[in-house]
């Protein structure tokens, strides 16, 4: 086998092997692509050792934790592009439409899998899914850990204090699984009839999504694109010197096709990783790696082994008395959640990052920071903080309703993997920012002009 059996989870003991004759079925959920894909690559190493078909199937739910057409337009158009690749390569693509917890068990019923493969994504959501479907199939289910270049579930047993915590364990366990992947086969064993192609009109009718968030223009998604737009960060890494200033290009601007699963971090991560033999000076391998391998796994880590990750009761016991003790501070301004999702606050620099977030769907991720921590500031509480920085991120950004979201919410409210700072009135001990921090790092005017009121549709 050329999958590390630690990338590999068995979900049904009780019926741990496959059996029978039937297709290898492979359920994709989070890990939308042909090309260095563990779980695509693992379903197609059992279906050829069994000389069987392999389908692929993904479930389209018609809403979604609140996702909006920007959304959903991302991911459906990298969808067809997979299709289109399945097919190429022999492997039937099918379309569910509805519940995967009455769909998937049907498609299985249906076409009789001797094994159902799945992917893994830490969300309470997508494991609930993937518990109802065990326990409605009688066929074994296994899931890999596709997403991570270490898997969760081997990375760590248990829940990470902080980025110190888990870094040595990644840094022990990533010389193993930082391997190259295998490339996908056109599949020798076609299925007797290929699907019928996907009717993309049809799916979309049956979406029930805010269609007011637009699709966004400036990124073009799917896997193709997702490796163009890696090609293009990696010849010019130095500029990821500039990162934490959001008035230059410094960032890579993966995270939509990592969330979408369009590409692989892993695929990131070796390409990258290239570089560091180059030796240049000016080439922050080891930056960008600690931000794409450490602190996302971290965020895998927290949303896997702590079920409480999107409400305050999943802050560390310090946070939590310490936001309880200054609960009834008076605030400077309180705002509601449509006038923080308008951008219309006293704060210039909050209003041009919530623009930015509102006509780009992407926030620069410096001013995430801000952004997040002047939510608790001027917010009746910390729950409510904690609410409407989830739901702006989610409704406007590409990559919302990830691990990174939660936890990047998570660390700006509520100190998640951070420490306590010097206390102060309505933060606590949650570390503070302020406009002022900002412009020692870059030109804030210049950053204003740029989303300024004119830039929203
Ligand atoms: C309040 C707040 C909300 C956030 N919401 C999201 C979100 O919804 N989705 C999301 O993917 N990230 C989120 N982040 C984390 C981070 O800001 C983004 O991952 C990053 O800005 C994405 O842009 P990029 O791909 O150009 O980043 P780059 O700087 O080019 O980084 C490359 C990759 O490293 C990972 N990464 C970078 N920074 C972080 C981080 N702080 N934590 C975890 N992983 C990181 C991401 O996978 C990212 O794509 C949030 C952070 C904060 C403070």
């Amino acid at each position: 086998m050329s999958i590390r059996p630690e990338r590999v989870r068995i979900l049904t003991p009780e019926r741990p092997e496959p059996q029978g004759s039937g297709p290898v079925v492979c359920w994709v959920n989070r890990d939308r692509r042909l090309r260095d894909n563990w779980a695509l690559l693992y379903a197609q190493e059992i279906a050829i050792a069994r000389r069987v078909p392999l389908h692929v199937v993904f479930c389209l739910v018609p809403e979604f934790l609140g996702a909006t057409l920007r959304q959903y337009d991302f991911m459906l158009r990298g969808l067809e592009e997979f299709e289109r690749d399945c097919t190429s390569h022999n492997i039937a693509f099918t379309m569910l439409l509805g519940d995967p917890r009455e769909q998937v068990p049907a498609y299985c019923a249906a076409t009789t899998p001797s094994l159902l493969v799945t992917d893994f994504e830490p969300l309470r959501i997508k494991t609930q899914w993937v518990d109802a479907v065990c326990a409605a199939t009688s066929v074994a289910v296994h899931q890999v850990d596709a997403h991570n270049v270490i898997p969760a579930w081997h990375c760590s047993p248990k829940l990470e204090f902080a980025a110190y915590t888990i870094r040595p364990k990644i840094k022990r366990l990533l010389p193993t699984f930082l391997d190259e992947f295998p490339a996908v086969e056109r599949h020798p064993f076609p299925p007797a009839a290929m699907p019928q192609p996907t009717d993309w009109m049809h799916v979309r009718s049956t979406l029930r999504v805010d269609t007011s968030v637009a699709p966004i223009t400036w990124l073009t998604p799917g896997e193709q694109q997702g490796r163009a737009l890696l090609d293009a960060f990696t010849a010019h890494i130095e500029r990821y010197q500039d990162r934490n200033d959001p008035t230059k290009p410094g960032q890579s601007n993966l995270s939509p096709y990592f969330h979408f699963g369009q590409l692989a971090p892993q695929r990131a991560a070796l390409e990258v990783n290239r570089l560091a033999r180059t030796g240049a000076e000016d080439c922050p391998v080891e930056s960008y790696l600690e931000e794409l391998i450490v602190r996302r796994e971290l965020s895998d880590n927290f949303t896997f082994y702590n079920p409480n990750y999107d409400s305050f009761e999943g802050f560390a016991a310090w946070a939590q008395s310490s936001l309880n003790e200054h609960r009834d501070d008076p605030r400077q301004y309180v705002y509601t959640f449509e006038q923080w999702q308008q951008a219309v606050t006293h704060d210039e620099l909050w209003n041009a990052a919530q623009r930015e977030l509102l006509s780009t769907g992407k926030l620069h991720g410096y001013m995430r920071m801000y952004w997040a921590k002047k939510i608790l500031e001027w917010s009746a509480s910390p729950e409510e903080a904690l609410a409407i920085g989830i739901t702006l991120n989610d409704t406007h950004a590409l990559d919302g309703r990830d691990p990174n979201g939660y936890v990047g919410v998570a660390w700006s409210i509520g100190g998640v993997h951070d420490r306590a700072w010097f206390e102060r009135p309505v933060y606590g001990k949650i570390r503070y920012m302020n406009a002022n921090g900002c412009a020692k790092k870059f030109d804030v005017k210049a950053y204003i002009r740029r989303y300024a009121e004119s830039t929203l549709f």
